[in-house]
Parts: structure tokens; sequence; C-alpha cells
């Protein structure tokens, strides 16, 4: 198998662009054998766009199939998942290698200095999948048994641009 060059452009054998980063954060280099024509709206020449990958992240957590330490991936749609460090993609045999462990990460949780109104006990704040916010109470839970919350029921949503950084420490 030969090697690829990531700096030649595998249509034209032109060299790649610099590389640039879109709006949500996803890395990608055009050939420079290609130019945007903005009357046509289209590309002049050759129109390759190589994605960058992004990097996985080394996470301090162990798989739990295996014990191989886990890495945070991103998908080129911008989601995010931990899955195990011992997952790989054989190109030959067109199959996944190693262990297939995977978690996506749906949402966060943030711990606040702020205090709830309502019991005194600190705040968290909480992000859901589709990037809503809010602040909760540290001491809500949910108990499976018997499907009610547990704890204090404070929650506050925040509105989009609210709290941009929240104040940690
Ligand atoms: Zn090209
Ligand atoms: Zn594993
Ligand atoms: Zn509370």
């Amino acid at each position: 198998m030969a090697d690829v060059d990531q700096n030649t452009c595998p249509k034209c054998h032109k060299p790649l662009g610099e590389i640039e980063t879109t709006k949500t954060g996803r890395k990608l280099r055009h050939c420079s054998g290609g130019s945007w024509n903005s009357e046509t709206h289209k590309v002049d020449g050759c129109d390759y766009v190589l994605w960058m990958q992004m990097e996985p992240q080394a996470l301090d957590e162990k798989c739990p199939k295996c014990g191989a330490p886990l890495v945070m991936a991103f998908t080129r749609f911008g989601k995010k998942m931990k899955k195990c460090s011992t997952n790989g993609w054989d190109k030959d045999a067109k199959k996944a290698t190693g262990c297939d462990y995977v978690e996506w990460v749906n949402s966060t949780t943030v711990p606040l200095e702020e205090k709830c109104p309502e019991c005194n006990e600190k705040l968290v704040l909480y992000t859901t999948a589709n990037g809503k916010r809010m602040k909760k109470c540290s001491t809500s839970g949910w108990d499976p048994a018997t499907k009610s919350p547990t704890g204090c029921t404070y929650v506050y949503w925040l509105k989009p641009g609210e709290l941009e950084t929240p104040t940690v420490g």
C-alpha cells in the first residue's frame, strides 16, 4: 500500500492549501489547483477537499469492556463520543479492529459555585445533547425504582447567550 501524501492533491497532484477551520470547528484543506468563482458559485479547476481528522483526546477513564484507556473522539458532524483506544479500522479488510466499545456523549454537567435558592446546596450547569443549558440543584436526581425525581427540584433554564463562561472555582 502506497503512503498517502497529506500535502498533495490525489486528484491533480497540486499542493494542498493552508488548513482552514469551519464555523463548527472542523478543519479542512482545499486543493490549490482550484479556486472559488463567486460569479458561477462553483469551484474553477480542481474541487478536491481534504477533511482533517480531529485528534482523539486521551481520557483518564478505562474501557469497561477491556480495560484499555478510553479516548474522546469526534465525528464528522461534531458529535462527541468516548471510544476504546484499541479500536481501529482495517482498510484492507474493511472492518473494525480491536475493542468496539463506544459511549456517545450527549450531555455534560459542570459544577458551579452558585448556591441553590431553595435549599442552599451547590448548583450545577447541565448541557443537554442539543446544546440547551440549565442550572439545576446538585442534590437533584432520578430514582429509577419509583420513576420519580429525588432531591431538590430547582431548575433554571438559561436563555441563549446567557452565562457564556460558567464561573468555576
Ligand atoms: Zn487537486
Ligand atoms: Zn475496550
Ligand atoms: Zn436545591
